[in-house]
């Protein structure tokens, strides 16, 4: 049983689709699916998305590359307090320095506000760090949120990964260790804490290895999983076991919702 704790299910690639969408989650043992938000514009159909169907479960924030207004920081925050049935996490926020469509500063701002946000409402947070793993440890370390939360699509070294393990974080492991070039980050990933590792696929983003040009899919969290096994030394049940705890442990909701 798989929980994909990353997946932008909200977009066309499977919206379009809807039903069949759905049906190849199940044909694949997907038990959870987490969609995070990257704007205002799609909350109503992520909420309903989650309304609608057992395993979505919803995660609502503001994405460092696009832009925003203090208005959509106040939607948030109002929906938010509303509590709706199926939410389980703030984001998807962060920062990044790749993709600087948006001003530094700006980004620093919305991100402190919504973490602000998760320590308030005892939410977990997915977040996004892009070239930015040294102030973002710098600034989830000055938050000291009480759910914490988990490091998505995370691609680093080792010791980046730790310094979020020490203080709580879990990593979120994705397509890049099907990457043979991701060295440093798949040697990270063999030999972190199992008990700090969740899964998940991004998609439609972030393709695997040999699927490059097609849209990855949430069914391909299988494919994450097996890879991940092959880089492990624990038998691979005992993977599956632990990451579904680790999972249920950070997305309490969902253990609550669903067990
Ligand atoms: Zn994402």
């Amino acid at each position: 049983m798989f929980i994909d704790t990353h997946c932008h299910f909200d977009f066309p690639a499977f919206t379009n689709n809807l039903n069949e969408s759905i049906n190849r989650l199940r044909q694949a043992n997907i038990a959870g699916l987490i969609i995070p938000a990257v704007s205002v514009t799609h909350y109503e159909t992520i909420l309903q998305l989650a309304n609608e169907h057992e395993e979505i479960y919803a995660a609502l924030g503001l994405h460092p590359i696009y832009q925003h207004t203090e208005t959509d920081l106040q939607q948030l925050t109002q929906i938010i307090e509303e509590s709706p049935n199926k939410l389980v996490a703030i984001g998807e926020i962060g920062l990044d320095r790749y993709n600087l469509t948006v001003d530094w500063q700006q980004q620093l701002t919305f991100f402190r506000s919504q973490l602000s946000l998760a320590k308030r409402f005892n939410l977990p947070v997915l977040i996004h760090s892009r070239k930015t793993h040294d102030v973002m440890y710098h600034e989830l370390h000055q938050a000291n949120l009480p759910c914490r939360g988990v490091i998505h699509g995370f691609s680093g070294s080792y010791q980046q990964a730790m310094q979020f393990i020490k203080l709580g974080y879990y990593i979120g492991v994705g397509g890049v260790i099907s990457y043979t070039r991701a060295n440093k980050t798949r040697n990270a990933i063999a030999k972190l804490p199992l008990e700090s590792l969740v899964l998940e696929t991004d998609a439609p983003d972030m393709p695997l290895s040999g699927q490059q040009g097609q849209i990855n899919r949430p069914e391909n969290i299988v494919e994450v999983f097996k890879i991940l096994s092959q880089l492990r030394s624990e038998p691979s049940s005992q993977i599956l076991n632990e990451i579904l705890t680790n999972t249920l442990t950070l997305f309490n909701r969902i253990n609550k919702i669903k067990f």
